[in-house]
């Protein structure tokens, strides 16, 4: 090979194949004079030609690869570019203005931005501004001469290069399409790197360099187990990595057999291991995957795939698929969680210097009751068709989980004086914020639930961004610190009477598991293609030598290494 990047494992597997780089390019325009204004409309309009034929090609391909909802948002882009005010507009600059055409198609753009910022709360007019964006931004690249990256162009599976990825960009790609993800930035909790994971696609994050290295076209070879990548690899590298790839596919048929097998430890503890589930395209392989229920459905996700905040009926409806189609398993779906690293592309949001401790999640959807208040309408009226549970997230205080609380309470108290049907609902909440784990004693006596958020919980406790690969090393799962504040939560929901969960990623941590099921975790929720694994493990463990082990831990341990080896000297066997 010709050399070696290093970063985060993020997503497993190993994958082979050609650089995508989707970055984008500089598409910053200035002003100038223009002489020969023929010659300009001339090119101006060759460039909404070529824009036009090529929207027309990515309305074709996502048409073929993703379907006919997705191909919609083109149809409307294109009509955009036939809109003959819009389009007559920038001519009508650039021949008062004798100005270049791509300052003219700015020109227009900040007057497009300024009628319609102003009026947010109309749906269909941000969708007509969120297109407008994408339209101007393809016609402005075509004007300076350069390439627009879209997955959509690329005729063969590729591994996308990128500096950091974007939880919409991830949610959109298709495994078919997308071999691997290789990032400058980003953590194993980023979003874009539990989306890999949940798509099965090897990605490894944190490169710091990815984007000075690679060039489109080049081979590669990524390896998302160990968190590096291969530039240049020789013909016995890659074989090597086709093997590695080949074998995984073969471990991951072995373990199929436990699909429909109890998750139970060698003494006779039952536990419940769940899926995560993001987009509705995850749902064959939730049905799949051998969980018994799910305990995550990050909603947030339809609406990052979405050209506007999606209706109550149109949840409702993807609601009621997900309840029927796991019936009788129970399903966990969590309120909106946007802000963070999850951004809505069609909501203009105030910018924050620290996202994560902004306007987030729970604190979104106590400030914008409408929407909070019509994604708890269509999962109430969603609950008639199966086992539903409703999970608040990032709850820091027991005002927050009491004005929710009130919330959903007035919604259902309002469906069912119109008699519509509904289901029982069991009301949780995550505890992802050290407060709430440190309270969960008072937490615990006002809700059905508790599921541990362990993605926000480490980057809260240690002041870790998730997404900082430059604060990666600090973020660290088996903390002390971290699995003292666990095994309160447990102990605090058991001591009410009430199910304790985990539906960060840790609950698929084999160094951790033997530890959570000695302190008594009863649901374990994760990528579904980790669950068959962590039921084999869970099947040759003992949860009754584990509550020692556990117990120990807890008091004894002073740094993330003394609790790895004392978990690998207690199971020595189990984690090879
Ligand atoms: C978590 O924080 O652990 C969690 C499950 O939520 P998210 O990763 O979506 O923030
Ligand atoms: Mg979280």
């Amino acid at each position: 090979m010709k050399t070696m990047l290093k970063g985060i494992a993020a997503s497993d597997g190993v994958a082979c194949g050609r650089v995508y780089r989707l970055d984008e390019p500089d598409l910053h325009v200035s002003q100038q004079t223009i002489t020969d204004l023929d010659y300009e409309l001339n090119r101006f309009r060759q460039a909404l030609e070529a824009t036009v034929s090529e929207i027309e090609t990515i309305k074709t391909r996502v048409n073929k690869n993703l379907g006919a909802d997705r191909a919609q948002v083109f149809i409307a882009q294109m009509a955009m570019l036939k809109d003959r005010d819009l389009i007559g507009n920038i001519e009508h600059q650039m021949q008062d203005r004798h100005v270049n055409a791509e300052f003219a198609v700015s020109l227009v753009s900040a007057t497009v931005e300024d009628e319609l910022a102003a009026l947010a709360d109309n749906p269909y007019l941000q969708e007509r501004l969120t297109n407008w964006r994408a339209v101007a931004k393809r016609l402005t690249a075509h004007l300076l001469g350069v390439t627009l990256p879209d997955l959509a162009l690329v005729s063969e599976p590729v591994i996308v290069v990128t500096h950091d990825l974007i939880a919409s960009e991830a949610v959109a790609a298709n495994p078919q399409q997308v071999l691997g993800f290789i990032t400058d930035a980003g953590g194993r909790t980023s979003h874009s790197s539990i989306l890999a994971r949940s798509l099965n696609i090897p990605a490894v994050v944190g490169t710091q360099a990815a984007t000075h290295e690679l060039t489109n076209g080049e081979l590669v070879v990524v390896n998302g187990t160990q968190g590096n990548v291969m530039v240049g690899p020789t013909t016995e590298e890659v074989a090597t990595a086709r093997q590695t790839m080949a074998q995984r596919v073969k471990n991951q048929r072995k373990l199929e057999k436990l699909k429909h097998f109890e998750t139970v430890s060698r003494d006779g503890v039952g536990v419940t291991l769940a899926a995560n589930m993001g987009t509705v395209a995850d749902l064959p392989r939730v049905v799949a995957s051998g969980a018994e229920a799910i305990g995550l459905f990050r909603t947030e996700f339809l609406y990052l795939d979405a050209q506007h905040l999606p209706t109550e009926d149109e949840q409702f409806e993807i609601y009621r698929r997900v309840l029927e189609k796991m019936r009788p398993r129970p399903v966990v779906i969590r309120t909106l969680d946007v802000g963070g690293d999850k951004n809505l592309p069609y909501r203009t949001s105030q910018s924050e210097a620290n996202p994560f401790m902004g306007a987030r999640a729970i604190r979104q959807s106590l400030a914008h009751q409408q929407v909070f208040r019509s994604q708890l309408r269509a999962l109430i009226r969603a609950s008639a068709f199966g086992q539903l549970k409703i999970m608040f997230p990032m709850i820091a205080t027991l005002d927050e989980l009491r004005q929710a609380k009130a919330i959903y309470d007035d919604e259902r108290a309002k469906l069912t004086a119109k008699r519509v049907p509904m289901g029982e609902i069991a009301v949780g909440m995550m505890v992802e914020v050290p407060a709430a784990a440190l309270l969960a004693d008072r937490f615990a006596n006002e809700v059905d639930f508790m599921s541990i958020g362990t993605n926000d919980l480490i980057g809260y406790t240690l002041a870790a961004d998730r997404t900082n690969q430059n604060v990666a090393y600090l973020y660290q799962p088996y903390h002390p610190a971290i699995l003292r504040l666990i095994d309160r939560v447990i102990s605090a929901g058991h001591a009410a009477g009430i199910p304790v969960a985990m539906c960060g990623e840790m609950a698929g941590d084999p160094i951790a598991l033997p530890l959570l099921l000695g302190m008594g975790l009863d649901e374990f929720s994760m990528a579904p293609g980790t669950i068959l694994k962590t039921r084999q493990l869970i099947r040759q463990l003992d949860a009754h030598e584990l509550a020692s082990l556990a117990e120990t831990t807890v008091n004894s341990a002073g740094t993330s290494q003394e609790v790895i080896t004392m978990v690998q000297a207690a199971v020595p066997n189990v984690l090879k």
